[in-house]
C-alpha cells in the first residue's frame, strides 16, 4: 500500500472507499474534507491564496497536510497553539508516514524560549546562578536529560513544572544569546533545529513564531525560518491580534528589570562586576521604578495620547531612564577582555532604549498608543491600527499560497470581514460542511423574559436562569463570560447556591483547570475569553454552553476604540464592517466548544436577547450552524429529556 500514498493523489486519499478508509480503522468519509483538501491542493498547484472555513468535525487537518505533502513545495503550517503543533507533528504526521515509501521530511520549531541553551546550563555548573533547592533540583533533571536528547525540546520533560524558574535560566532565548561566536554553535540545539528546517518539506510552527519570524527575519541563525513559498494558517481567525503583537512595541518596568539582573548575573559569573557598574546598574532601577510609577496605578488597558504634556512635566524622570541604559551599555562597551555574552546585553539596551523613544515619540499615527497595568507590572505598548496593509506587503504580496483556514472565518456566508481585516485581496474561498448534525445534536435557546443585559436587573435574573439550566443539565456546563468582573460576580452568587463543583477561571493554570474539569463529575466552569476558543471537551462531561452577553469587543478598549475610529474615517461603518462581524465569530467559536464529535449532544443558551430583538441579531443566526432552536425552557427539557 505504502507505496501508493503519493500516486492516489488527494482525491484518493479522502474519496469513500479511498486509500484512508483501508488506512484507518474508524475512518469515516467525509464529503467536506475531500472538497477542503481539493481547493488546497489547487490552491498549491496554481499558486493562488485560499480562504477556508471548515466546521469541527471535517478533519480539516489532513486536508491541509496531505496536499502539502503531496505539492513538493516547502510549506509551512502555523498552528494557533503548541498543543495542535505537538498533535500534527506526534500523531498526524506518523499516521501518514506509515504509507509513504520514502520519509516524509516533516519538522516542528517552536520558539526559542522552549529549547535549552547548553552554553547556559554548562556555565550554570561554574556560576552560582541557580538559587533554592527546587531550582538545584531541576538543573539536575535539565542536566541528565540534556545528554540524551536530540531536540532540547523541554515539552520532553514531563516531569518539569511550567513555572520552572530553573528553566528561564537557561532557556535559549534570544536576548541572551551569542550566536555564533558560542562555543556552543555547532552543537546549539537552535543549530540542528534550524538544519532539520533546512532539510524539511513541511515545517510546523506556531502564529507566535511565524509573526516573530515575518516581524525580526533576522538573527545569527540566518532567520527563523528557512526560505518558503506558500503557508497554511489553521487557527486563522487569531491573525490579526497575532500580527498586532508582532508588529507593535511593547516596553515595561519587567523588561528594564530583567534586564539589570542579567547585566548584573553575567558581571558576577564572568569577573567583570565593578562598584561603578553596580552603582549604574541601581540607577537604571531606580530611574525606571519612578518612570513607570509616574503612569498611576490600578489593572488593565488605557489609551494614551498624552506624551508631549507628559514630558513636559516629566521629562527628567524619562531622559533618567535612557540615560541609565546609555550608561549601562557604555560601561559594558569598555569592559576589558568581555565575553562574548556582552554582547547580546548591547543589543538589549539599545533596543530598550528605541523602544522606549517611539512610544514616547507617540507620533506615528498608524499606531495606537496605550499602557496595560497587571500587578506590579506597567507595559508601554503601541499597536499598529490595522495590520492589513502591513500583511498585505509583508506576507500576501510575498508569498505566493497562504491557505487560511479555521472553524470561524465567515460571517453570515461572506469572507469579506477577514479579508479586509487582513489585507488578502486576491484569494478563492471555500465554506465547507461539517458532518454533525447541529439540529440533532444541540438545542440553541436564547430566553425571552431577561431584561436587556445592559440594565442591572440582568444580573439577578441571568443568575437565576444559569443556575436553572445548571440543574436541567446536571452542570457538566462552561459558563461564558464577556467580563471578568461578571464572571466573578455570578460565580460568588452560584458557587453556594449550586450543588455542582465550581471551577473559576484565574485560580489556577488553564490546563489544570481543563484537566480538573473533566476529572470532575458535574463540574461547571465560569470562565472569560481564553476558554472561548482551543478547548476540546468531547462527551458527556461538557454538556451545556451558556454565554452572557453577545461578545462585543469592549468598545473602551484602546486597540478597539482606534480601529473603530479608523473604519469610520474610512468610510466604514464601524458597527457593521467591524464591531458586529467580530463579536458573530467570538460567538460561534464558544459555542464550537459544545459539539466536539458526532455523539455529542447538548444546549447552548445564550442570555443577551438582543439577538432575537435587534435586526442585527439575524447575522448571528446566519453565522451559527443550525442548531435547533427555542425561547422556551420547557422545549430545551424535551430536549434533554428531564
Ligand atoms: S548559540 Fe545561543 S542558544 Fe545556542 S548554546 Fe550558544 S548561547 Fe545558547
Amino acid at each position: 500500500m505504502s507505496s501508493t500514498a503519493r500516486s492516489v493523489g488527494v482525491r484518493g486519499f479522502f474519496a469513500p472507499k479511498g486509500a484512508l478508509s483501508h488506512w484507518h480503522p474508524n475512518y469515516e468519509y467525509r464529503p467536506g474534507q475531500l472538497e477542503m483538501a481539493q481547493a488546497v491542493e489547487k490552491s498549491l498547484k496554481e499558486k493562488r491564496h485560499l480562504l477556508v472555513e471548515a466546521g469541527t468535525g471535517t478533519g480539516k487537518t489532513l486536508a491541509y497536510l496531505v496536499p502539502a505533502i503531496l505539492s513538493g513545495r516547502r510549506v509551512v503550517v502555523s498552528t494557533g497553539t503548541k498543543n495542535l503543533q505537538e498533535q500534527l507533528f506526534f500523531k498526524d504526521v506518523p499516521f501518514l508516514q506509515q504509507h509513504f515509501a520514502t520519509p516524509l521530511k516533516v519538522c516542528y520549531m517552536k520558539g526559542r524560549a522552549n529549547y535549552l541553551c547548553r552554553q547556559k546550563l554548562y556555565d550554570a555548573e561554574k556560576a552560582p546562578v541557580l538559587e533554592g533547592l527546587e531550582e538545584v533540583a531541576d538543573y539536575q533533571v535539565i542536566r541528565e536529560w540534556e545528554k540524551t536528547t536530540e531536540t532540547g525540546d523541554r515539552a520532553e520533560i514531563r516531569t518539569l513544572p511550567e513555572a520552572s524558574t530553573a528553566w528561564s535560566k537557561l532557556d535559549a532565548r534570544r536576548e541572551r544569546c551569542t550566536g555564533q561566536r558560542c562555543p556552543q554553535f555547532e552543537r546549539c540545539f537552535l543549530t540542528k533545529m534550524h538544519q532539520k528546517a533546512h532539510e524539511s518539506d513541511i515545517i510546523i510552527v506556531n502564529h507566535h513564531l511565524f509573526f516573530a519570524d515575518l516581524s525580526v527575519k533576522e538573527d545569527d541563525f540566518g532567520g527563523i525560518l528557512p526560505e518558503y513559498t506558500a503557508v497554511v494558517f489553521d487557527e486563522a481567525h487569531e491573525l490579526e491580534d497575532v500580527a498586532g503583537t508582532y508588529f507593535g512595541v511593547n516596553v515595561g518596568n519587567y523588561q528594564i528589570l530583567d534586564y539589570c539582573r542579567d547585566v548584573s548575573a553575567l558581571a558576577r559569573s564572568k569577573n567583570f562586576g565593578s562598584a561603578e557598574m553596580d552603582r549604574v546598574l541601581i540607577g537604571l532601577e531606580d530611574a525606571s521604578e519612578l518612570f513607570f510609577r509616574l503612569f498611576g496605578e490600578g489593572e488593565g488597558r488605557t489609551g494614551f495620547s498624552r506624551q508631549a504634556a507628559f514630558l513636559e512635566q516629566h521629562r527628567e524622570q524619562y531622559e533618567d531612564v535612557l540615560h541609565g541604559l546609555e550608561l549601562v551599555w557604555t560601561n559594558l562597551e569598555i569592559v576589558r577582555s568581555a565575553p562574548e555574552e556582552v554582547i547580546p546585553l548591547l543589543r538589549r539596551a539599545r533596543e530598550l532604549y528605541e523602544k522606549l523613544r517611539f512610544w514616547m515619540d507617540g507620533s506615528n499615527q498608524d499606531f495606537v498608543y496605550w499602557i496595560e497595568r497587571r500587578g506590579r507590572g506597567c507595559y508601554l505598548q503601541a499597536t499598529p491600527i490595522d495590520v492589513s496593509s502591513l500583511l498585505a506587503e509583508k506576507l500576501f504580496e510575498k508569498i505566493d499560497t497562504v491557505i487560511l483556514t479555521s472553524a470561524t472565518l465567515a460571517v453570515a456566508g461572506s469572507f469579506d470581514y477577514v479579508r479586509t481585516r487582513l489585507g488578502v485581496s486576491h484569494a478563492r474561498t471555500a465554506q465547507v460542511a461539517s458532518l454533525f448534525e447541529y439540529h440533532k445534536q444541540a438545542v440553541l435557546y436564547v430566553p425571552q423574559h431577561l431584561p436587556d443585559p445592559r440594565s442591572p436587573a440582568f444580573f439577578r435574573a441571568a443568575c437565576d436562569e444559569i443556575a436553572r439550566l445548571l440543574r436541567l443539565t446536571q452542570g457538566r456546563a462552561f459558563v461564558l463570560f464577556t467580563s471578568y468582573q461578571q464572571m466573578r460576580m455570578v460565580h460568588d452568587r452560584l458557587s453556594l447556591e449550586l450543588e455542582f463543583p465550581a471551577l473559576l477561571q484565574g485560580t489556577g493554570p488553564r490546563h489544570a483547570l481543563l484537566e480538573e474539569f473533566r476529572r470532575t463529575p458535574h463540574a461547571v466552569l465560569f470562565a472569560t475569553s481564553s476558554f472561548w476558543q482551543g478547548v476540546d471537551v468531547p462527551g458527556d462531561q461538557l454538556s451545556c454552553v451558556i454565554i452572557d452577553k453577545l461578545p462585543f469587543a469592549v468598545p473602551s478598549d484602546p486597540v478597539v476604540e482606534a480601529r473603530v475610529r479608523m473604519v469610520r474615517e474610512s468610510g466604514g461603518n464601524p458597527f457593521y464592517d467591524y464591531q458586529l462581524p467580530q463579536a458573530a465569530i467570538t460567538l460561534k467559536q464558544g459555542f464550537g466548544r459544545l459539539i466536539r464529535s458526532r455523539s455529542d449532544r447538548g444546549v447552548l443558551a445564550l442570555l443577551d436577547n438582543r439577538v432575537t430583538k435587534q435586526r442585527y441579531g439575524q447575522v448571528f443566526f446566519d453565522s451559527l450552524p443550525d442548531y435547533r432552536f427555542t425561547t422556551d425552557m420547557k422545549e430545551v427539557e424535551r430536549f434533554l429529556d428531564v
